[in-house]
């Protein structure tokens, strides 16, 4: 990373210029870019400052600040998950986020992050599966079809190979909107009326819904031997989405297991129940799936490297294509100790 221009003008990519640039590179080179960058970062976990996400909790909603460093970059996503907004007509998770050098702790680049968001849990989700699901899975049931559902749809057929998806959400329109948004991409796509109907065939299924409880998106009679299950939901405390008893005979694989242990599905489990860090597996020290009829289990929750990576690549493409904006956001005197006079003479 270069030094700091004199003028410390911070490179920021707004909503527009993120959506040019996914148009640009191309939606599933775009994800498959973010999955590389993703294991790339998760294979040298060692170097990174790692800490549980730093929420603040409402009635209706969470804000979170989820920071990270390698010793060179620092970086953070704020983050909201707010399931009420849908109905006010607001996004459930809107996110920016901040790279920094740390040797001089000026920001090198401020983005948006609710469509970067929903990128790189897609990558991640699919990168997962990858390790995890049964060979040769083709058919995924997506049950929450909301603003993350399109994404995770593309990431499988992208990374994992997908071709068939089978959407559920209790509000029809919102599979409506899912099943347009993904004709022309490839992906037969079958929407179904209950969630019992969308796992039909499916040897990988999704839960991306967002209620702020613990819900019951699966029952455990819904889960057949040998399925990957990809719990992108259940994010905060007395939040989820599967029944206990799936979390019991599945193999349960996490990002960060003292983030997950408060944050996700196995919240409803014991402080000490195994789980297998993804970071091992994908650098080959820990086994993924055992065998054909494992039930394996991504228990999602988006940690701070995967926004740390994601950032750092499109800093790296904003670069490249100019699609930034210039921010004046740093004040940066030329005798730094002259403040003050930077003030009065602004008087002029
Ligand atoms: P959204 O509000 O746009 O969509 C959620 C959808 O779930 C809605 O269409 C709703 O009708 C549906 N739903 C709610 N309860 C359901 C149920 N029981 N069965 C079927 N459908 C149901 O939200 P979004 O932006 O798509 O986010 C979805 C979830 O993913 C949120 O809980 C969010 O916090 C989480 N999330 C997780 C990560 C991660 O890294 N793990 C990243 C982003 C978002």
């Amino acid at each position: 990373m270069s030094a700091p221009s004199r003028l410390a003008m911070v490179p920021f990519v707004s909503v527009a210029q993120m959506m040019q640039l996914v148009h640009r590179i191309g939606l599933a080179a775009m994800l498959r870019d973010l999955a590389d960058a993703i294991e790339a970062d998760f294979l040298r976990w060692e170097d990174f400052d790692k800490t549980a996400r730093i929420p603040a909790h409402s009635r209706e909603g969470v804000i979170e600040l989820m920071p990270t460093s390698d010793g060179e970059v620092y970086g953070f996503k704020y983050v909201n998950g707010h399931p009420g907004n849908m109905k006010e007509g607001l996004q459930t998770v809107t996110a920016f986020g901040l790279l920094a050098e740390m040797r001089t702790g000026y920001p090198v680049l401020l983005s948006e992050m609710t469509l970067l968001t929903a990128l790189r849990t897609a990558a991640m989700s699919a990168r997962a599966a990858r390790h995890l699901a049964p060979a040769g899975a083709r058919v995924m049931a997506v049950i929450g079809n909301g603003a993350q559902a399109e994404f995770q749809c593309i990431g499988f057929q992208a990374i994992c190979g997908i071709d068939t998806v089978r959407l559920y959400d209790i509000d029809p329109a919102a599979t409506a909107k899912c099943a347009r948004n993904l004709a022309g991409s490839g992906l037969r796509v079958i929407p179904c009326a209950t969630a019992e109907e969308a796992i039909e065939g499916a040897q990988i299924i999704t839960t991306v819904t967002a209620d702020k409880r613990n819900a019951t998106v699966l029952g455990d009679n819904m889960v057949g031997s040998g399925v990957h299950l990809n719990a992108v939901g259940g994010d905060c405390p007395g939040k989820t989405e599967l029944h206990r008893d799936i979390l019991l005979r599945a193999r349960i694989f996490v990002e960060y297991p003292p983030q997950t242990r408060i944050e996700g599905e196995i919240q409803q489990l014991a402080p000490d129940h195994p789980v297998t860090e993804l970071w091992q597996v994908m650098a080959g020290t820990a086994p993924g799936r055992e065998s054909a009829t494992q039930v394996t289990l991504f228990d999602s929750v988006g940690f701070a490297i995967e926004d740390f990576a994601a950032l750092r690549y499109v800093l790296e493409k904003a670069r490249e294509t100019g699609l930034y904006t210039e921010l004046d956001m740093v004040a940066d005197p030329d005798d730094p100790r002259d403040l003050f006079g930077m003030l009065q003479r602004a008087a002029g």
